[in-house]
């Protein structure tokens, strides 16, 4: 427990900071909410961005919307464990309520890009590292159709990036298991399984969260 945050009868002492990677399309943000639903004491981290709002986004549940200037404020001021340019707009994860969260015993889940993994892991080594697959090429890139969110260009660009952040995060030492996500509900058992089973080992350790 960290000085400044009176302890809360829902406070435990196994806190773990869970990484979830994957590049677009391949259904990481489906998988990262059926983890947080799935595992009791489990809370979203919620990143600060730079990027539009859509339609399907929730502000203060997706993401903190921000402009440029607020973004670099956050930078100057340490606001931020990590943070990274992605497609070129920024997105940072909130330092100070990732602790609080972390001392609380929560499992503190960052749904975040292989550049910020890679500045999370070093940071705290022990952060759990999670990255989602798809099953071929071919299938990433007819995923990245059907969600018919983007125009060809832009659909091509975020093929071409997914295969440079796969091919990186498994260069990188930033992630402890690679997840298939071959069916989707035969993925999220192995994700909810494999989280459980690493926080009990560190748990059982006795490690200080995240740490
Ligand atoms: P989208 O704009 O599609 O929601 O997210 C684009 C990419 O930014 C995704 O790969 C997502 O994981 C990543 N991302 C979201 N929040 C953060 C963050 O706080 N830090 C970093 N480094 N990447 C993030």
């Amino acid at each position: 427990m960290s000085p400044g945050h009176p302890r809360l009868p829902t406070d435990t002492d196994d806190g773990m900071l869970l990484v979830i990677s994957g590049p677009s399309g391949v259904g990481k943000t489906t998988i990262t909410r059926a983890v947080e639903r799935s595992i009791p004491g489990s809370v979203f981290s919620v990143s600060a961005t730079t990027r539009a709002k859509t339609d399907a986004d929730v502000e203060g549940v997706d993401y903190h919307f921000v402009d440029e200037a607020r973004f670099d404020g956050m930078v100057r001021e340490g606001a931020f464990l990590e943070w990274a340019g992605v497609f070129g707009k920024r997105y940072g994860t909130p330092r100070a309520w990732v602790e609080e969260q972390l001392s609380r015993g929560r499992l503190v889940i960052l749904e975040i890009d292989v550049e910020g993994a890679k500045q999370v892991k070093s940071a705290m080594p022990q952060a759990f590292g999670v990255f989602v697959l798809p099953p071929s090429e071919a299938e990433l890139l007819r995923r990245l159709h059907s969600r018919k969110r983007e125009d060809e260009a832009l659909i091509q660009k975020r093929f071409a990036e997914a295969q440079r952040e796969i091919g990186e995060a498994q260069r990188c030492g930033a992630y402890d298991a690679f997840i298939v996500n071959d069916d989707l509900d035969r993925a999220i058992a192995e994700a909810v399984s494999t989280v459980k089973a690493a926080r009990a080992a560190r748990a059982g350790r006795g490690e200080k969260p995240g740490v």
